[in-house]
């Protein structure tokens, strides 16, 4: 196959951060003020690639005063000027996209072929087009204002894009935002973080501060930040509800999902099983919309299982550097750890294992592809949700069914339906309780629509113009007129 992208600028780079990083906060770098850092490390084979600045309340505050100073004179540009930096930073993205992609692969551990084709790709539309709506607050959306400053706390799963779902509307509209990204994957935030000096970006606008939930906490309790956006684990997120309950900070929450993959009996079964590959194993299943449910119908569901087990025979687990690699590494031990105990308890609870017969390297943090079926709907692995390349499989006989399952769940991110009837997928499409419906298709996203959940997968939508909302309010403005005289 062909040879292994080369990691060669991406170690430059990280060598040239001098072994322990710091914290870019009023467009300088600054030491962590406790002096404290801890290892972070390349899941696909243990190395140790830096250790990160440790960030506490103390400089959080000095984050959120920069931020706070920083605020009024960027909401006051014309929007067509913020639009420029926006329309920069995007163009510096795509520019360094290779460093980005290999930064990531190094630091999370997922295929080469996805964050350079994907991830990084889908940040750089991030930027363009919220650069577009900038320039519509002039105009369009000139009854807005900001809402001031940002704290935005992000996972590990999709380092670079989630900090573009959060900077770029936030920037966008004249907010200025103090960013923690999540301790395992803090290495492209700071390289993003040298992309807005390089944009003349002015200082205080983007802050980036590493550390651990005790820097969200940190974040989440300043009382100087006007909004929280958060995205990661359903259990931080009501921590969170909680702490901010009462303090008038805007709140939007992207949590986690247990989304179902619906696969009718006049579904191009092919296609289909192509679809399972991109819902559960494509990030290793790391993903909140993961299409992690699989719904059959009876009559098709030996003929399915039977395409979707061979066609995981197929799939190259390994080094994520390798661009003929399918499934990259878990970002974590301690994930890794959380899985293998999930599978157990699927399979003690009645499930039946499948996993491809080749394995995986025996160095690293890898999982293989694997599909549990027989699941009872009420079975922990229909409920929990895993974070990992674990399908569960149950079947359904009408479309009535299949609905009531689709919605037996806490969450409600995503759901993928999968038929030749499009009347029939354009019926139940309505009647599946979450915020995102794909038709024989899975894993769409665009910058121009809005995503997020129902229920506890979190409230507020990120892109499109729903996602503005989460940034701005509305502000009517009425100037007094002389009262008329008779
Ligand atoms: P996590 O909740 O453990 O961590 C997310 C971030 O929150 C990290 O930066 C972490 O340091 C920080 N954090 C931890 N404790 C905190 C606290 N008490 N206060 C403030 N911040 C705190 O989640 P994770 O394991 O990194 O991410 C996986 C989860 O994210 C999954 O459940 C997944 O479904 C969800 N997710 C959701 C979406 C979405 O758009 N809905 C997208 C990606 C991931």
């Amino acid at each position: 196959g062909p040879a292994p992208e080369s990691d060669k600028e991406a170690r430059a780079w990280i060598k040239g951060l001098g072994g322990e990083t710091k914290l870019f906060i009023g467009g300088a770098w600054k030491k962590a003020k406790s002096g404290e850092s801890f290892e972070t490390m390349s899941p696909s084979n243990g190395e140790v690639l830096t250790r990160l600045a440790q960030a506490n309340a103390a400089d959080i505050d000095a984050a959120v005063k920069a931020a706070s100073k920083a605020q009024p004179a960027w909401a006051a540009l014309p929007g067509h000027v913020r639009a420029r930096y926006l329309y920069a930073i995007a163009r510096l993205v795509q520019r360094h996209s290779r460093l980005f992609a290999v930064v990531e692969t190094l630091d999370n551990g997922k295929p080469i072929r996805e964050t350079r084709d994907i991830d990084i790709p889908l940040v750089a539309r991030h930027f363009y087009h919220h650069a577009g709506w900038a320039q519509l607050m002039d105009g369009e959306l000139a009854d807005k204002e900001p809402l001031g400053v940002c704290g935005q706390i992000i996972p590990w799963n999709f380092p670079l894009l989630m900090l573009a779902w959060k900077i770029a509307p936030a920037i966008a509209l004249g907010n200025t935002v103090v960013l923690k990204p999540a301790e395992y994957t803090s290495l492209t935030a700071l390289l993003f973080a040298e992309i807005c000096q390089k944009a003349g970006l002015p200082e205080g606008v983007v802050n980036i501060v590493t550390g651990d939930g005790a820097t969200g906490e940190a974040i989440v309790n300043h009382p100087g930040v006007a909004k929280i956006a958060f995205t990661g684990s359903t259990e931080v997120g009501r921590r969170i509800r909680e702490a901010t309950a009462g303090s008038g900070k805007s709140l939007t929450l992207e949590l986690g999902g247990k989304s179902p993959f619906i696969v009718f009996d006049d579904a191009d079964l092919d296609a289909a099983v192509e679809g399972v590959v991109d819902a559960i194993w494509f990030n290793q299943g790391q993903v909140c919309c993961a299409g992690s449910r699989l719904l059959v119908q009876e009559s098709v569901q030996e003929r399915f299982i039977a395409k979707l087990v061979s066609r995981m025979e197929t799939l190259r687990v390994g080094d994520p550097l390798d661009k003929a690699i399918d499934i990259g590494a878990i970002v974590h031990p301690v994930q890794l750890a959380r899985i293998r105990e999930l599978v157990d308890v699927g399979v003690k609870e009645g499930a039946i294992l499948h996993q491809p017969k080749a394995g995986v390297p025996a160095k690293g943090c890898f999982y293989p592809p694997t599909l549990l079926t027989g699941v009872h709907p009420a079975a922990t692995v229909s409920r929990v949700e895993i974070f990992g390349p674990v399908l569960v499989a149950t079947t359904f006989r009408t479309p009535a069914e299949a609905i009531e399952l689709a919605n037996n769940t806490e969450y409600g991110l995503a759901a993928s339906i999968w038929s030749e009837t499009l009347s029939l997928a354009l019926d139940i499409a309505p009647k599946l309780k979450c915020g995102v419906v794909w038709v024989n298709g899975t894993n769409m996203f665009d910058a121009g629509v809005g995503f997020g959940g129902y229920k506890e997968s979190g409230y507020g939508r990120e892109g499109g113009r729903e996602g503005l909302a989460a940034y701005c309010k509305p502000k009517w403005l009425a100037k007094a007129k002389p009262i008329a005289v008779l």
